[in-house]
């Protein structure tokens, strides 16, 4: 058993340190207030092949793994810079297609997406449904060989910049179909297309990515846009959510990381009694320390988690106890932070309490911390489902 990293996935690791030297934290919140995209920052990422990570290198990837695709994430975020947009598009999104998309979509998204000149958003939550994607009610309808998509998406990160968005749609209704999970498809939908409406949903956490309603009335969709197999999306949907708690695992580890250096450094300097740093008093010193623990023991989870997936196991039980641990230590470690700062940690001059929204939305979303919990009890420990 080897627990140490090889050279270049600690390259990948200390990436995010090398980028944030030219676009770091402030370039991000300045992106994040302004609510712009950060297209220099991305592009950079993309031109240094890591949007393509998880892309086989004949359709433009760097045909790596989800280690590296977790070590790419943490290291941006051990500096403050998460990019929602590599979560929902270059891994979910790319990554999906990649493993089950036909030759003719490899062909045609991939290449352009991985060298940044196209995004991807991904789009399954609906707000009827919510968190019971079975209730899933945009209704893919087939005309002939086409289909109309009809229905309404809620909370599509980043949906005003993509082009492509990945959809997932029932083509045969809820209650129609042998087993309650039958009936879903995937499809690729242009951005572009006409009936295709969406309207913007502030919401109160500083991130340059914005959140959008989509509205899909009568969208003509081909059979070229179907990902996976009619009716069977489902499974493979299922088995494309744990990259997406594992991803989610990196940044709260990294954000919690970025969190408690700030606050290192800070209770170095700041003397407030008899001439001694406050982070010489135990009352601060303890709960950094028990903060930094937590962050690395959610980090060696994901990481776990990451490694099991590239195996080929059922990386479900490790994913999600990796997204629900790392969620918490992510929230604990940013208010151990914000606490050490004193009034300071409140002012946008340190941007402590800034890193707090992100860190929070990770424990709800992109699925809340109670189903996370379901699943370990149901899945990993056997007990009867409540609901
Ligand atoms: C900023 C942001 C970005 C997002 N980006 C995307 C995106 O890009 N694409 C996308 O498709 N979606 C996205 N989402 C949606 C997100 O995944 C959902 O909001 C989340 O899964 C929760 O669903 P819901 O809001 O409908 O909550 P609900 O389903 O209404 O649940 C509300 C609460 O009830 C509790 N709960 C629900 N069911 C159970 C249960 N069975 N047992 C115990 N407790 C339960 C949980 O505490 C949950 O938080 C985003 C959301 C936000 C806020």
């Amino acid at each position: 058993m080897d627990f140490d990293l090889t050279q270049e996935q600690r390259q990948i690791l200390e990436y995010g340190d090398l980028v944030a030297q030219k676009f770091d934290r402030k370039y991000w919140m300045d992106c994040a207030d302004k609510h712009v995209f950060p297209e220099a920052l991305y592009q950079q990422v993309a031109d240094d092949g890591f949007v393509g990570t998880m892309v086989p290198e004949e359709y433009g990837g760097a045909g790596q793994g989800m280690v590296e695709m977790h070590l790419f994430l943490e290291g941006l975020s051990n500096n403050g810079i998460p990019l929602l947009n590599l979560v929902v598009g270059a891994a979910m999104s790319l990554g999906f297609i990649a493993k089950y998309g036909s030759e003719a979509q490899k062909q045609r998204y991939l290449p352009d997406a991985c060298k940044g000149k196209t995004r991807f958003c991904f789009a399954i939550t609906e707000p009827d449904a919510g968190t019971n994607t079975i209730r899933t009610a945009t209704m893919a309808t087939r005309r002939g060989n086409r289909f109309a998509l009809n229905g309404q998406k809620t909370f599509i990160t980043d949906a005003d910049g993509a082009d492509h968005a990945l959809v997932v749609a029932r083509t045969t209704p809820h209650g129609e179909t042998a087993k309650k999970t039958d009936g879903f498809t995937l499809f690729v939908v242009d951005m572009k297309a006409k009936g295709l409406q969406k309207q913007y949903i502030p919401v109160s956490i500083p991130a340059p990515e914005t959140q959008w309603q989509l509205f899909f009335d009568d969208v003509d969709l081909g059979p070229e846009d179907i990902v996976g197999e009619i009716d069977k999306g489902f499974g493979i949907l299922f088995k494309s959510l744990n990259p997406e708690r594992i991803l989610v695992g990196s940044i709260c580890c990294g954000l919690g990381r970025y969190a408690l250096n700030r606050a290192v450094d800070y209770v170095k300097e700041r003397k407030v009694f008899n001439n001694v740093p406050i982070g010489a008093y135990q009352g601060l010193q303890h709960p950094l320390a028990s903060a930094r623990t937590d962050v690395e023991m959610a980090s060696l989870m994901t990481l776990k988690a990451a490694w099991f997936f590239d195996e080929g196991g059922e990386a479900g039980e490790f994913a999600n106890m990796a997204k629900l641990a790392a969620a918490d230590a992510g929230i604990k470690a940013v208010d151990t932070a914000v606490q050490c700062h004193g009034g300071n940690g409140f002012t946008r001059e340190y941007g402590i309490f800034d890193i707090y929204p992100f860190v929070r939305l990770l424990k709800t979303a992109p699925l809340n911390r109670e189903m996370i919990l379901n699943y370990i009890g149901e899945h990993v420990m056997g007990l009867p489902r409540s609901y």
